[in-house]
């Protein structure tokens, strides 16, 4: 054994198993998790901290290294970016590669960036901003031709023969895309045994005029094709409609529908600026007005509907925080406690790249320079969820976060990638990803004012057995990340 994390109370959500034990670490590997006391030359005491399985964000966009730094002080171990997702995900995994990051990678492809290059000729690239740019045009939300289609549709294949993740489908930025299309998505999932994630039409009830219900839409796929359709963020897409969706949810999953969802724990989204849900009368049928909508470059609250047409026009791709929920108002927390604690749910950050006020500091400057913006669920989704969830308010075990934040989105991934039965539990054999946190100080820092205040109460966090976080602090020059790949490529192969 190279370490052993001895005397903590160490919990693996899959055995249930919660206990004062050691956990012996070799290599990239956990060998041993045992209640008398392991032999090493290497002991670190972690008497009185929680020992459990790193977490497993199933949505992150912040996909560069300041971004994962802000994560893995926040228990994150692996970053996955699946519901935009990217394309040619081959250039993203080797950028990420190349670069080196502290946490374990990977990506879905992406149908809205490759219906942008297909329609609008976009440039294809690894960086958010590939799609944020045009995701307020109305030119790649046409009706695609039949040779249009097929070729949006090689896209997606040739990037799950590279290894990619899943079919990332931002629908809720076309919502008047045919449904048939997203329904032959969902079965080109299933045919290469990959989930799809979901950002969901508008409900119906919000918006009359969307060809089909946001949340139907999903859960009749599933039915329909067989694929494992991932709902994402069913906080911010169903708000104060999140009874109507869970009655949904309830009866597909009763009948067996392989849909899963996840949830973050802050009343506010952040999106670009022109997405179609956030265009004057979309906003209104959402019962929200311009000034639920904060500029996060500026920190301008937007004043009224002229201001948001100026600023729709002049930057669409401009991030912006859209408060949905008033976190205050006990009604409106309600609604998310109850997009949270939904039975079987991950919690996922939907973590944005930092925008800067001025010129980006080089990637691995750290501590972040002042300057840096972003949505507080980059940096505190975890933690808070830690905090609230569980410490203040008792809606969840600790047990139950834990495993909504480790082993329930590791097993939404693990049929399509059978490497993820190693991430999500801690037992002897799996990866040595590893969340040491004290539990009585673990809390999230970031604010909307200030989203980039990291979290604290990470006390050491190892990323294949390398420590990323250590006695508090981040290990500047360690990058053990590795790639989380899809095995799609390995059945095409063999083929
Ligand atoms: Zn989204």
């Amino acid at each position: 054994m190279d370490l052993v994390l001895s005397g903590g109370r160490v919990i693996d959500p899959e055995s249930g198993f919660d206990e004062v034990a050691d956990v012996g670490i070799a290599g990239d590997r956990v060998v041993s998790v045992s209640t008398a006391p392991l032999e090493c030359p290497t002991r670190i005491d972690v008497s009185g901290l929680v020992v459990c399985p790193g977490f497993v964000d199933l949505h992150s966009h912040g996909q560069a290294i300041p971004e994962q730094r802000l994560q893995a002080l926040d228990g994150v171990t692996t970053a996955l970016e699946l519901e935009a997702g990217t394309t040619p995900v081959r250039v993203a995994y080797a950028k990420a590669g190349a670069e080196g990051r502290p946490l374990n990678y990977g990506y879905a492809t992406s149908w809205a960036l490759a219906r942008m290059v297909e329609l609008i000729g976009a440039q294809p690239g690894p960086s958010l901003h590939a799609i944020l740019n045009h995701l307020g045009d109305p030119g790649w939300q046409a009706p695609a031709t039949t040779k249009q289609r097929v070729r949006i549709f090689q896209r997606l294949y040739d990037d799950l023969a590279d290894g990619a993740l899943g079919i990332g489908i931002l629908v809720g930025y076309a919502p008047h895309v045919d449904p048939n299309e997203f329904v032959a998505m969902a079965g080109l999932a299933a045919q290469a045994g990959v989930p799809t994630y979901t950002h969901a039409r508008p409900l119906i009830d919000v918006d009359p005029g969307v060809p089909v219900d946001g949340a139907t839409e999903i859960i009749r796929a599933a039915g329909e094709t067989g694929a494992h359709m991932h709902y994402c963020h069913v906080n911010s897409t169903s708000a104060r409609r999140i009874e109507k969706v869970r009655t949904l949810l309830d009866k597909a999953m009763a009948e067996g529908a392989p849909v899963t969802v996840e949830a973050y724990p802050y009343g506010a989204g952040s999106t670009a600026i022109g997405a179609a849900f956030l265009a004057p009368e979309a906003l209104k049928r959402s019962d929200l007005r311009p000034s639920d909508i904060v500029v996060v470059a500026t920190g301008e609250r937007i004043a009224d509907e002229k201001r948001l047409l100026e600023l729709r026009a002049a930057d669409p791709g401009a991030l912006v925080i859209v408060h949905f929920l008033d976190e205050d108002n006990p009604v409106d927390r309600d609604h998310l406690v109850r997009a949270l604690a939904y039975p079987g749910g991950a919690i996922a950050s939907d973590a944005v790249p930092l925008t800067w006020s001025g010129p980006p500091p080089p990637p691995t400057t750290w501590p972040l320079p002042p300057g840096a913006l972003v949505h507080p669920r980059s940096a505190g989704t975890f933690a808070k969820s830690l905090r609230t969830l569980w410490r203040e308010h008792g809606v969840l075990s600790l047990t139950e976060v834990i495993s909504r934040c480790s082993l329930i989105p590791a097993q939404v991934l693990e049929k399509a990638v059978p490497a993820m039965r190693r991430k999500g539990r801690l037992k002897a054999g799996s990866d040595a990803d590893v969340l040491v946190f004290d539990p009585d100080r673990i809390t999230d820092q970031a604010t909307y004012v200030d989203g980039v205040r990291p979290s604290i109460g990470v006390v050491h966090l190892l990323v294949n057995g390398s420590f990323v976080v250590r006695d508090s602090s981040l290990v500047l020059d360690s990058m053990p990340g590795r790639p989380i790949r899809g095995s799609m490529s390995l059945s095409a192969k063999a083929e």
